[in-house]
């Protein structure tokens, strides 16, 4: 009976020992093992949402720097695509876009404007005596002159191409236009760039034509250039190194009136 009684004490002890052995040698560390997968898994989660933002950060740094990039490139290649290499100056496609603008304007407020066809006098015998880098320093230093004397944030200056210069005066009627171009060619025979082989003086001279456009009067950028170029045609058969004006003819402007 004794043995019968004991029987269950040995059997209840066993059990809690065995529990108690399974408790600490497999579920306490396993349980251990998972808080520490638990919280492993929560900071890693912060982890990778702290290195997935930084990551963001520096992909949008990046994105902007190549949008500030292309912008700048952009904002170049347009201001090279108006730009003559040499000079500095416009080109005639910034005039082009600046006269599709101010043509029109300056018709509707019956403005006058007026066009400086500028041209070096023997431009060609000044290269083939002192050399074409020379010819190109001498171009520059006309582009100067012509910076220096056309100051009015709405002077459009150009090189057309070649030794020919355009100047458009807006609200600019023949006196002022006339005033300007004689102080131009002033300035450039004061600033003495030697030329012996000219005809027509020891230093480089211009030759100006100046078209004028009477206030209200439709006309295109071909009728002031064609007016200008009759002017400076005459300055050179008159002896060059002067200025003198052609108004823009009637006849042009009503072929053009057409158009306008
Ligand atoms: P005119 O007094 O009648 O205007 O005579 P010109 O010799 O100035 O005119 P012409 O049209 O006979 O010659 C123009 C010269 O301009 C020919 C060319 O060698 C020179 N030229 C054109 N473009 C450039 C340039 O970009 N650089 C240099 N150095 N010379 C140029
Ligand atoms: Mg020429
Ligand atoms: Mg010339």
């Amino acid at each position: 009976m004794p043995t019968l009684l004991f029987l269950p004490l040995v059997a209840g002890l066993i059990s809690v020992i065995t529990w108690w052995w399974v408790e600490r040698i497999y579920r306490r560390p396993l349980k251990r093992l998972i808080s520490h997968l638990d919280d492993l898994s929560i900071s890693g989660q912060g982890e990778r949402t702290a290195d997935s933002q930084i990551i963001k950060g520096r992909l949008t740094e990046r994105l902007a720097e190549r949008i500030d990039l292309l912008n700048d490139t952009n904002q170049q290649l347009q201001e090279q695509a108006i730009k003559d290499p040499l000079t500095g100056l416009g080109n005639r496609r910034l005039l082009e876009q600046r006269l599709d603008i101010a043509l029109p304007l300056s018709r509707r407020w019956m403005h006058a404007v007026s066009a400086l066809m500028i041209d070096v006098d023997h431009f060609k015998d000044y290269n083939d005596l002192y050399g074409h880098q020379a010819g190109d320093d001498c171009l520059v230093e006309i582009a100067n002159v012509l910076r220096d004397t056309f100051r009015r944030d709405t002077d459009i200056v150009v090189r057309l191409g070649g030794e020919e210069f355009l100047v458009v005066l807006l609200d600019t009627g023949e006196d002022e236009a006339m005033r300007l171009a004689e102080a131009m060619r002033g300035m450039l025979q004061a600033v003495g760039i030697e030329h012996q082989a000219s005809g027509t003086a020891d230093v480089v001279t211009v030759s100006i034509g100046v078209a004028i456009t009477p206030s209200g009067v439709p006309v295109s950028l071909d009728d002031i250039i064609a007016t200008a170029d009759a002017g400076l045609y005459a300055c050179k058969e008159a002896g060059r190194n002067q200025v003198l004006s052609r108004a823009v003819s009637r006849t042009d402007t009503l072929k053009n009136s057409a158009i306008a």
